[in-house]
């Protein structure tokens, strides 16, 4: 445990509580060993002055919603502090008259819903109060003689409580064991299975002890063996299969992320991981992003598959009581046998947030495993966290569900035109998207994490290869490819055709698409209602003379869609083609060309630019947004369709 308390930066919020508590709170936040994910919370007892100048005690503490590494001041709900104490003194409370009797009791109407463990808070009787799940002291207390270890480490300095329910009844629990209790005595307060709590009137000396207590278990823990070398390997097929099996079960697309580094493959080789990686979470409240148990995945996908779904309904099944809806009983990681981890989520947030839980999840259960044995609590217990009203709702804040959510689309040429208004638009719609492109620069175009820039020729084989392996890696599978790629040779008549740029028309155009969607289809027989859409255009119906090299290859690339059509749809694999015209902002057409082309018509730039039955320009956007519809639900049940996407012309029509 490192202290990370800087004089020189606390000093500066001296004098000010809050501020004080927010410093700390972020300290605490940063270390993952501490807390993960939204897990612990923290509270400053000061005064508050409503608007007419009265001053009340209070506590603040942090509301629900907010993550302590990013937490601000107004992440805290001030609340009546003697309210709190006078809910702890009643025999019993349920969870949703606790959230408003809660609720009631804050003195800013503004601030977020106080933490679950606000009564908690308000009953130690100290300004500055710190809880984390901090891994070294669960771990030790997931251990068959937990609390005899802990103990002897602490003495008479620390309080430690058997686990209970968090929220009321775990305030309860501590309120009773402590009737008697010298709190001076006391630096902290463990919670067994579950996290420790520190306390104390100055800031500084709070959080010291939260690092000191925690830094005493680590030493125990200290002893832990060297990796080996070795990786996980598995093929790329076989992730996209198991992604899909799991997404079926979930009945949404998820994101799949194989990790097959030594830390997990030497877990996922350990001949009892079936035993030891399912016995339950590190703490509970990891339940409700990891489920109870990890799926143990070994050969045969499908049915690893079922065997977690009929087994986590029958877990529903012995629990659940009254009007409980069951969740989707598909697993949110794996242990692969011999082969390594798996994570799965709907957002990238969800696959970072799962990954963490998991590796800490590791680590601890092997440093039990050390020291006699990985026990955890109850499966009764962890259900009625997984079930409970209040850690649900953690969920569902700011949760997206957008229609491409979990989905990952291959689009080629992703830098300009309407490669990039394709990514843009899949991006906006909660799509995972991967992108290769020749132009360096597609490196530093996209910021979000969700969208994959590869630098690559699609002429080349190995390049294709290469982003269809960055998309498996990344995200699991590929469920829709945009073919986009495309050059436009400048203008000859047949007898002065160049070969050179005919050839490379055919390479681009054509050839390229060939190698993609040979490549790309064994994917798609795993995706998530897979599609293919190919960018054509107008010339494929209307050609125009000098542009021979560029029509034949698009006429040949519309053939190639139509018959992959035919060879796909028992495959329930949709291919479909949009046929542009005149989508002048395309690095085909710069402004010069345009304003060129205008003046040998006779006619204006707006003109020019939209010489269509409509009198619209036609943008990449418009084209893109054909394309999204083309490989979404509105089109499940066609196929082989060609699209106009251009104003409309005498000549297609
Ligand atoms: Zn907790």
């Amino acid at each position: 445990m490192k202290n990370l308390w800087n004089k020189f930066d606390a000093d500066q919020y001296q004098g000010n509580l809050l501020a004080l508590r927010v410093y700390s709170s972020r300290l605490i936040g940063q270390d993952p060993n501490l807390v993960l994910h939204g897990g612990g919370n923290t509270s400053v007892k000061a005064p508050f002055k409503d608007i007419f100048g009265k001053v009340h005690d209070a506590i603040y503490i942090k509301g629900s919603g907010w993550n302590l590494d990013t937490i601000e001041a107004t992440g805290f709900a001030p609340v009546k502090l003697a309210s709190l104490i006078k809910l702890s003194r009643l025999k019993s409370l349920s969870d949703s008259d606790m959230v408003v009797a809660q609720r009631a009791a804050m003195l800013d109407q503004r601030a977020p819903n106080p933490s679950v463990e606000a009564i908690l808070h308000a009953i130690i009787p100290f300004s500055f109060v710190d809880h984390t799940h901090a891994d070294a002291v669960v771990t030790l207390s997931n251990t068959p003689n937990g609390e005899e270890i802990l103990r002897s480490i602490y003495g008479d300095k620390v309080l430690i409580v058997p686990y209970v329910m968090p929220g009321f009844a775990l305030a309860k629990k501590v309120s009773n064991l402590t009737r008697t209790t010298d709190w001076s005595k006391l630096h902290g307060i463990i919670l067994m299975k579950h996290g420790i709590f520190s306390f104390s009137n100055d800031a500084k000396e709070s959080y010291e002890r939260m690092i000191s207590l925690v830094s005493d278990a680590e030493l125990v823990l200290k002893e832990r063996p060297n990796l080996g070398e070795s990786h996980g390997e598995v093929s790329l097929l076989e992730i996209a299969k198991l992604r899909l099996a799991v997404s079926k079960s979930a009945n949404i697309p998820m994101i799949a992320v194989f990790n097959g580094l030594p830390f997990h493959y030497e877990f996922s080789s350990q001949k009892d991981v079936a035993s030891i990686a399912c016995r339950g979470p590190l703490t509970p409240d990891h339940v409700i992003r990891t489920k109870r148990i990890p799926m143990i995945t070994d050969m045969d996908i499908e049915k690893s598959v079922e065997r977690y779904r009929d087994d986590y309904v029958k877990y529903f099944e012995r629990h659940a009581s009254g009007e409980l809806q069951q969740l989707d009983p598909a697993p949110r990681w794996a242990v692969w046998r011999d082969i390594g981890t798996v994570v799965f989520g709907r957002t990238q947030k969800e696959i970072e947030v799962v990954s963490d839980i998991v590796d800490h999840t590791i680590q601890a259960i092997q440093d039990a495993e050390r020291l006699g044995g990985w026990v955890t609590l109850a499966e009764r217990d962890i259900f009625d966290v997984e079930y409970w009203e209040l850690e649900q709702a953690k969920l569902n804040t700011g949760r997206e569900n957008l229609m491409f959510s979990g989905q990952v689309i291959l689009i080629t040429g992703g830098f300009s035109g309407i490669g990039r208004a394709c990514v843009k638009k899949f991006s906006e719609n909660g799509a995972n998207v991967v992108t290769i492109d020749k132009d360096p620069n597609i490196m530093n175009l996209y910021k979000e994490s969700t969208v994959v820039a590869v630098v690559g020729d699609v002429t080349l084989e190995s390049d294709v290869n290469n982003v269809i392996h960055e998309a498996i890696q990344r995200f699991g599978g590929i469920d829709v490819l945009v073919n986009n790629v495309g050059v436009f040779p400048k203008s000859s008549h047949i007898e002065e055709i160049d070969s050179e740029e005919w050839r490379s028309s055919m390479n681009v155009n054509l050839n390229s698409a060939m190698y993609v969607i040979k490549k790309t289809t064994p994917y798609l027989r795993h995706g998530w209602q897979p599609a293919i859409v190919i960018v054509g255009s107008k010339n494929v119906v209307a050609p125009g003379r000098g542009a021979a090299a560029y029509s034949v290859a698009k006429a040949g690339l519309t053939q190639l869609g139509r018959i992959a059509a035919l060879e796909l749809a028992s495959d329930s694999i949709r291919v479909n083609m949009v046929h542009p015209n005149s989508v002048f902002d395309t690095g085909i057409w710069s402004d010069d060309v345009i304003s060129d082309r205008a003046a040998h018509y006779g006619i204006s730039v707006a003109e020019y630019r939209s010489t269509n039955l409509l009198g619209v320009e036609v943008t990449s956007n418009d084209v893109a947004s054909v394309v999204l519809a083309l490989s979404g639900p509105q089109f499940s049940r066609t196929t082989g369709a060609q699209i106009s996407v251009d104003g409309g012309t005498d000549r297609t029509i």
